[in-house]
């Protein structure tokens, strides 16, 4: 993969405290996500960024396919992720990384009202990883970073996002 060093500055600029080029066969893809969506999170349909109006985890994973190599980064905060994701890639796409494509964390929240149908701001937003049928924690620590869930508020949390390049 060529050096990924301007967008890893990038990546820390906005908030990033990791970053870090991955294989796209240690994503970790499943059917179970969903579930965890349309039963744990008061999301699910209202969201155009959420399921059922993102693509499926076998979608998602017939695009990591179409990649070797991507960039997964961290944020401790759940909100500068997407923007984050979605401002890198369009620097990586005007470099003529033309394939490149993002995914943040959480569901969008640009919008008061989101519009499930027809998003508002297309060009400003993308899914979150977890949406989209990813299980983050499985390829976060495929890559030897670890990661827990969180019982006690206040603790450190962790976001993660992915830029899928070549
Ligand atoms: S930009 Fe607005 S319309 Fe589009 S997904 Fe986000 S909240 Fe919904």
């Amino acid at each position: 993969m060529d050096n990924m060093d301007k967008y890893f500055a990038l990546l820390k600029e906005g908030g990033a405290d990791l970053t870090l080029t991955i294989k796209t066969d240690t994503i970790q893809t499943a059917a179970w996500t969903i579930y965890r969506c349309k039963y744990g999170c008061n999301t699910y349909g209202k969201s155009h960024c959420c399921p059922p109006n993102c693509p499926t985890w076998n979608e998602t994973q017939e695009m990591i396919n179409c990649f070797q190599y991507g960039i997964l980064f961290r944020c401790h905060e759940m909100s500068i992720v997407t923007p984050l994701a979605v401002k890198v890639a369009r620097e990586l796409f005007l470099d003529d990384y033309y394939k490149v494509i993002a995914f943040g964390s959480g569901p969008c929240k640009k919008c008061q009202k989101c519009n499930p149908n027809n998003c508002n701001f297309p060009d400003k937003t993308v899914p979150a990883m977890e949406a989209c049928g990813i299980d983050v924690f499985g390829t976060v620590r495929n890559n030897g970073i670890e990661i827990h869930t969180l019982r006690e508020k206040g603790q450190v949390q962790n976001h993660f996002g992915l830029l899928l390049v070549e």
